[in-house]
């Protein structure tokens, strides 16, 4: 069977700012920052009903989403705050949320730099709030401190930034690991739950989800592959002359970001020993088969 190529799916009405349900108990927030990465703008999640409820990603500084978020806790207790990751348009809000709640925020350990993190997630870790049990599951890759949140009950997995249906991740190093982040999507496609919810755009559904996994894999693995020819067929090269030659059909204002990707395929490579460099993870590093 040939490799699965990803579906991208860019249907989404982001409504932002409004409260959406998506099942019993689970909520969408987007706030209102589009942009190239964040698709119509984060995606938070309030977990719960009645008197509790756990908020994952509070999403970025920007006084109008905290409002919205405060106005769907409503009277309820906000009884703990998620981190996915502490990329600032996930945690920005995080402050202000606080402030005006005094919920306790727990997050993965490089996201204890975020302001007021109260509790260090560890992989496993049960967070038990708001009349539910949420399982945190590490998932390192695209940001060394990702955390997805499995909600068992509902058959479901906040995926955070990790896995989305509109787009790949970027894994950039040195935060981004491409040896982690293919570990974290074999973890979740172990996982019974097959219902995903990401932080950007639409979530995928059990129809589809398993499919979707197997694809993002299958494209690094794709890209994995052209650039160990490229390196068979010319013998050395820099990573500026393997995105002139892999990503020659793509539009030039995004070879920035097809060069961080390139390097962290490289250091996977390294790891895995069969690629070798001749310096550094860095752009004028000439790169050889191992
Ligand atoms: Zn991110």
């Amino acid at each position: 069977m040939a490799d699965p190529v990803p579906r991208f799916d860019r249907r989404f009405d982001p409504r932002w700012g409004e409260a959406v349900e998506i099942v019993p108990d689970v909520r969408r927030i987007t706030a209102r920052n589009p942009g190239i990465f964040t698709f119509h703008g984060t995606n938070g999640f309030l977990v719960g009903s009645g008197d509790e409820v756990v908020v994952i990603d509070p999403g970025p500084d920007d006084p109008t989403h905290v409002a919205a978020l405060l106005a769907a806790i409503g009277p309820a207790r906000l009884a703990a705050v998620l981190l996915t990751h502490s990329h600032r348009d996930h945690v920005g809000a995080t402050a202000a949320l606080r402030r005006a709640t005094g919920a306790p925020v727990a997050s993965g350990a490089a996201a204890a730099t975020v302001d007021g993190v109260d509790r260090i997630l560890a992989d496993g870790d049960r967070i038990v709030a708001a009349g539910v049990v949420l399982e945190a599951i590490a998932t390192p890759g695209h940001a060394s401190d990702h955390f997805a949140f499995a909600l068992p009950e509902a058959g479901l997995i906040f995926t955070g930034d990790h896995v989305m249906a509109w787009s790949t991740t970027v894994v950039a190093p040195p935060d981004g690991s491409m040896t982690d982040y293919m570990a974290s999507l074999a973890r979740i496609a172990a996982r019974p739950e097959r219902r995903l919810l990401p932080a950007h755009g639409p979530g995928l559904g059990e129809a589809t989800s398993a499919d979707h996994l197997a694809a993002l894999a299958a494209h690094r693995r794709r890209r994995e592959r052209a650039l160990l020819d490229r390196l068979a067929a010319v013998g050395a090269a820099r990573v500026t002359d393997l995105v002139e030659a892999l990503y020659a059909d793509v539009d030039r204002s995004l070879h920035g970001a097809a060069a961080q990707s390139l390097l962290a395929h490289l250091e996977d490579l390294v790891g895995r020993g069969l690629v070798a460099g001749d310096g550094p993870l860095a752009p004028d590093t000439v790169w050889r088969l191992g």
